[in-house]
């Protein structure tokens, strides 16, 4: 299905939604201030233009009033993308995604109504760091501010025993949703006590951020 979508602001992580959006097929309606990063565009994206998108006047012009999902990703200049979003919302644009700066710029638009902020350098930066952690942690997705899910493969440590002989939900307060077996191709969602995991299941771990550092310091 092709859905509408405009993304504002070409830098690289702009770019690389754009340019991934329009791989799948989406139109795209591209969006830069800056000529040259227009002109990148003009034979990826469905639609290309220069504009100030801090200008009511040119939002209007361009139609954007009828996308279903606009992304803002202005980095630097965190009182255009601020002001970007609010003419947006007036608009009445049902879904609006942005690119925080930090965390000051992330309250703002959490205020103004964006309706997702992300903040990819310190997500990735997140992300990365539990991989340095053990080369066993495959991914670490966040919930909340001090809530996550990660993704684990089952090492040594926790060879051959079952989640009861681990003691996991008493011993580290964080619960298995889920377990990948390695041979298997099926995925085990509602896994029993007494399954015996081994080397290389995947484990899905969900619970507090103190609590799952325990669990991978002392079993990934
Ligand atoms: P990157 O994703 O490369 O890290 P960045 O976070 O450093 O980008 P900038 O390079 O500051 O962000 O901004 C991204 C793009 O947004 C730039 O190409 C810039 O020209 C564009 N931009 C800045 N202000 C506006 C504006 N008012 N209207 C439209 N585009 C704008
Ligand atoms: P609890 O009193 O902790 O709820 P339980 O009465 O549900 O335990 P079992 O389901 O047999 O008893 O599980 C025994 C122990 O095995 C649990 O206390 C927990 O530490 C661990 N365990 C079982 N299932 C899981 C799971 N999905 N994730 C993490 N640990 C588990
Ligand atoms: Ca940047």
């Amino acid at each position: 299905m092709k859905r509408e979508f405009a993304v504002i602001g070409l830098g690289r992580f702009g770019g690389s939604i754009c340019r991934e959006l329009s791989a799948d097929g989406m139109d795209v309606l591209a969006i830069d201030i800056q000529e040259d990063k227009v002109k990148e565009f003009k034979n990826i994206a469905a639609h290309a233009v220069i504009a100030d998108t801090t200008d009511e006047n040119v939002l209007k012009e361009l139609g954007v009033r009828n996308i279903d999902h606009v992304i803002v990703a202005i980095g630097d200049d965190i009182q255009a993308s601020i002001l970007s979003t609010l003419m947006l919302k007036e608009l009445g644009i049902k879904k609006i995604t942005v690119k925080a700066q930090n965390d000051h710029h992330e309250k703002v638009l959490n205020k103004i109504g964006a309706d997702h902020v992300v903040h990819p350098e310190r997500d990735m930066g997140k992300r990365i760091a539990h991989s340095i952690i053990s080369t066993n942690i495959l991914d670490h997705l966040e919930l909340s501010d001090d809530h996550s899910i990660v993704e684990v493969k089952v090492g040594v440590k926790m060879d051959g025993k079952t989640l009861l002989d681990l003691d996991i939900r008493a011993q580290y307060g964080c619960n298995v949703v889920a377990i990948k077996e390695a041979d298997e191709k099926g995925i085990n969602v509602s896994p029993m006590a007494t399954q015996e995991i081994e080397q290389d299941d995947i484990l899905i771990v969900i619970g507090a951020d103190k609590d799952i550092s325990r669990f991978e310091k002392e079993l990934v």
